[in-house]
């Protein structure tokens, strides 16, 4: 075939003139990708200021990135110093562990945190709830299509993509072909009209959302698990931020609603909870009455990914992850949580205080200002940077839903707090 042979020495002088070029297509799913990952980009734009702007580099606080800053409690320190130890002797050492994670703490993580709602051998042990949204994509597979709260965590849309599901973004709209956005706004309490949305297959939902802060009520869930079901869809429901609910009544897991172990899985992660972020330990729990369409279990799937790509968490961060659940190490993480939804209490205050609607801040860590009418939150996240040196997060960065809102993560040391608060009643009265 004369064309072939054309286009194959087309590609190979193609390859010799090049720098160095491989001769594999790239995945074509991942050009679809709208510009960077949204944290890497404000770290860039954050760079940019200070290269332009050196003087104030000292200056900078940060409010963006949800990451922890304060120290790990002694006892849950205790606990991965103990296992760290453990591995110098002859006695305690240990190597490859059950994929699943150690039978002592998927039992304890069922105990402790679902009063035994779930079953042991439904958690799944890991390196973090960011991980498994995509090991949980891997099971889902290309053909599916995906709903996602608007605006929300990243990573829902971002693996759908990767993973092939959706076609490509519409600049006007900023939305993905093939992904239903569920709007979540001021307007409608921050809970999509769900009963009034197309179906998908699967329907991503956090709660505390980040970035809105929104913790969705015992009925909202009702309603959710309800059509999820009529619909046979599947919930992926990130409960990332469960500790933080403080509002009496408002459900930490989606298995206290009836008729979720049908329905739902259920990602979370020590993360947020004991300052693990950088630890990395997290868990999924995938109930055995969840199915597919040809009443195949989806854990038997999930396990199956688990097993093959993964092999098993650290098994130091381990301990930690069992120190946590301790009495001990229970009361440590109330202690710390307490003090960032102080922080999101100080600045909610504050904006509260030069007229902004503020969302979000009392079962999490997030709080979501609502901007005057028409103005972008990009434009207002330089603003703040520019006037303030303050880094906060663009609502518009978590979906087209997200414009017109800016999220202050709770995430820094209290005296960092009181400062940036003092600086934006200045920059954004
Ligand atoms: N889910 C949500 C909603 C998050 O905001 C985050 C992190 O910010 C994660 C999951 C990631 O958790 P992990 O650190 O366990 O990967």
């Amino acid at each position: 075939n004369p064309s072939s042979t054309t286009t194959s020495r087309h590609a190979r002088s193609d390859r010799s003139t090049a720098i160095s070029m491989s001769g594999v297509t790239r995945n074509p799913n991942f050009a679809k990708l709208a510009g960077g990952y949204l944290f890497p980009e404000i770290g860039r734009r954050r760079t940019a200021y200070i290269a332009d702007n050196p003087d104030m580099a000292d200056r900078i606080i940060s409010l963006g990135i949800g990451d922890t800053t304060q120290p790990i409690p002694e006892h849950i320190l205790g606990g991965l110093v103990s296992s760290a130890a453990k591995l110098g002797t002859k006695e305690g050492y240990s190597g490859y562990g059950a994929e699943q994670g150690m039978a002592v703490l998927r039992a304890k993580i069922a105990d402790k945190l679902y009063g035994g709602i779930i079953k042991d051998s439904e958690v799944f042990v890991s390196d973090g709830a960011k991980c498994d949204i995509m090991r949980i994509q891997q099971v889902f597979g290309p053909g599916v299509t995906t709903a996602v709260q608007d605006p929300s965590y990243p990573v829902y849309v971002d693996t759908s993509v990767m993973m092939g599901q959706t076609g490509n973004i519409n600049p006007d709209t900023k939305q993905y072909e093939n992904i239903v956005y569920m709007p979540c706004t001021a307007e409608n309490d921050f809970f999509p009209d769900i009963e009034n949305i197309p179906r998908a297959d699967i329907v991503y939902f956090c709660s505390p959302n980040n970035p809105t802060g929104a913790a969705a009520t015992k009925e909202q869930l009702e309603r959710l698990v309800k059509v999820c079901k009529e619909r046979g869809s599947i919930l992926v429901f990130d409960a990332a931020y469960a500790p933080f609910i403080r509002t009496e009544g408002v459900p930490k897991s989606i298995f206290e609603i009836e008729g979720a172990r049908e329905v739902a899985l259920e990602c979370n992660s020590f993360s947020k909870y004991a300052g693990f972020t950088g630890v990395r330990l997290g868990w999924t729990v995938v109930p055995d009455e969840l199915t597919f369409a040809d009443g195949s279990k989806v854990r038997d799937d999930f396990n199956r990914v688990m097993t093959t790509a993964f092999n098993g968490a650290s098994n130091i961060v381990q301990g930690g992850g069992l120190a946590c659940l301790d009495d001990e190490g229970l009361a440590e993480i109330n202690t710390l949580i307490d003090y960032y939804l102080e922080n999101a209490k100080l600045l909610k205050e504050a904006m509260e205080s030069i007229g902004y609607k503020v969302y979000g801040g009392t079962d999490a860590p997030y709080v979501f200002v609502r901007l005057p009418d028409g103005k972008s939150s990009w434009d207002a996240f330089t603003e703040i940077l520019e006037k303030a040196q303050v880094v906060t997060i663009p609502g518009a960065g978590f979906g087209p839903g997200g414009d017109g809102y800016l999220r202050l993560s709770a995430f820094a040391p209290r005296d960092t707090v009181i400062e940036a608060c003092g600086r934006l009643k200045k920059a954004m009265a």
